[in-house]
């Protein structure tokens, strides 16, 4: 008989990898999904990768423990991969007692919905490299002392103990990922990384005249979401659950990031960005560098994606979809007008179409 897993945060960038990772395992994959009134578009990154129509959806809430316990009673899975969250650190000081919520007490809801309805389930939690912070070592591993430096990784960081709690108190198969930066071209478009792809196909496509960034000399450890979730389900094989750093070994500033991706056009950076005090953070995470021979050694686990590939993927990913957008907009935009012109009884001339779009 298939694996049964249940994905939380199915919807999102590490969500839509998961499921099309599971599914290619021979997994039956369910995942919660929030309700959204924008029906239709919230599960865009599962169609991207052609997989929405296997998953199979559940109305639920990460908010909500009785949402959780029914469907892990109706769905009894083997494996379940807690990945919902508020997880965007800048928007955490903005709405910090929904991130706490969501991102911190979420974990206990889950945890609780496992242990009364599948208690013999293996779950995976999403603690965040952010969680060092204000780092106390040189290079992070699983012994390096945390310093949350933002309410989503203090909220991170109760995610993470709770994991830890729940296994040394229940005996549940409860590992907790300790991942580092990691992007594709699913990332959400206000991360850093997704942010200087696009503003570059924007700015290559002449829709843009510059990009403004904040902080450019923080520096992050960054690899592909394809990879990282690979460590995601090598960690429920394992017997015996723990906890794992998941890093490239790499560190680099967003100045040196965001240049590969104007290079990659042929665009001098320099003439392009601007430094904008409205993206710097009250508290900043200058620096994070992991180190994962932990799983490396025992998953078996190594990226395989290096920062420049992964970089020119989400650069021309987001030409691409530029491009499309840009003239669905124009065929729309053409569509309106040509309707205003047929309520006005003025017929709609190809020549006077094309410069209206
Ligand atoms: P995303 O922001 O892309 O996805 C977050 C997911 O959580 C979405 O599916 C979102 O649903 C869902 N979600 C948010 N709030 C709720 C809620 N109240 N109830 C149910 N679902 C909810 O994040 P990533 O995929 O990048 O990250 C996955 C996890 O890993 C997160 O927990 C993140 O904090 C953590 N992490 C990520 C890292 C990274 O570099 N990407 C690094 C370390 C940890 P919706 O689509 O409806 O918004
Ligand atoms: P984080 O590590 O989870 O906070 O991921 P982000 O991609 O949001 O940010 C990575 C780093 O880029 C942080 O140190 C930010 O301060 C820095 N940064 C600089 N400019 C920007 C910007 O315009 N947007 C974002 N999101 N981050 C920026």
């Amino acid at each position: 008989m298939a694996k049964r897993a249940l994905v939380t945060g199915i919807t999102g960038q590490d969500g839509a990898y998961l499921a099309q990772l599971l599914l290619s395992e021979g997994y039956e994959v369910h995942g919660v999904i929030r309700r959204s009134s924008h029906r239709g578009v919230e599960d865009h990154r599962l169609r991207w990768l052609g997989v929405a129509e296997m998953v199979l959806p559940h109305d639920g809430d990460i908010a909500d423990i009785s949402s959780l316990l029914r469907i892990v009673r109706e769905v009894q899975p083997d494996e379940i991969y807690n990945l919902a969250a508020q997880s965007f650190v800048a928007s955490s000081w903005r709405q910090p007692l929904l991130t706490t919520n969501v991102t911190a007490v979420g974990v206990t809801n889950m945890l609780e919905a496992m242990r009364l309805g599948a208690p013999n389930a293996r779950f995976y939690q999403a603690s965040s490299a952010e969680m060092y912070g204000l780092i106390q070592q040189p290079l992070q591993n699983e012994k390096t002392p945390f310093y949350p430096r933002s309410p989503y990784a203090v909220a991170k960081l109760y995610g993470h103990w709770m994991t830890v709690n729940y296994r040394e108190s229940f005996g549940l198969h409860a590992s907790s990922g300790i991942l580092f930066n990691h992007e594709s071209p699913l990332r959400s478009v206000e991360f850093v990384t997704r942010k200087v792809t696009d503003g570059v196909a924007r700015i290559k496509l002449g829709l843009a005249g510059d990009l403004r960034l904040g902080n450019i000399d923080a520096k992050r450890d960054w690899g592909h979401a394809k990879d990282y979730v690979r460590a995601m389900w090598l960690m429920l094989q394992q017997e015996t659950p723990d906890d794992y750093v998941i890093a490239s070994g790499v560190t680099t500033t967003v100045r040196d990031m965001c240049r590969i991706a104007f290079e990659h056009v042929g665009l001098d950076m320099e003439k392009y960005v601007v430094i904008d005090p409205a993206f710097y953070r009250p508290a900043e995470v200058e620096v994070l560098l992991g180190d994962s021979s932990k799983a490396r050694k025992t998953l078996g686990w190594e990226p395989r994606i290096p920062l420049d590939a992964l970089i020119k993927e989400m650069v021309d990913a987001d030409l691409e979809r530029v491009v499309r957008h840009s003239s669905e907009s124009a065929v729309s935009r053409l569509k309106s007008v040509t309707a205003n012109w047929q309520d006005r009884g003025v017929a709609a001339e190809p020549e006077q179409s094309r410069q209206c779009a």
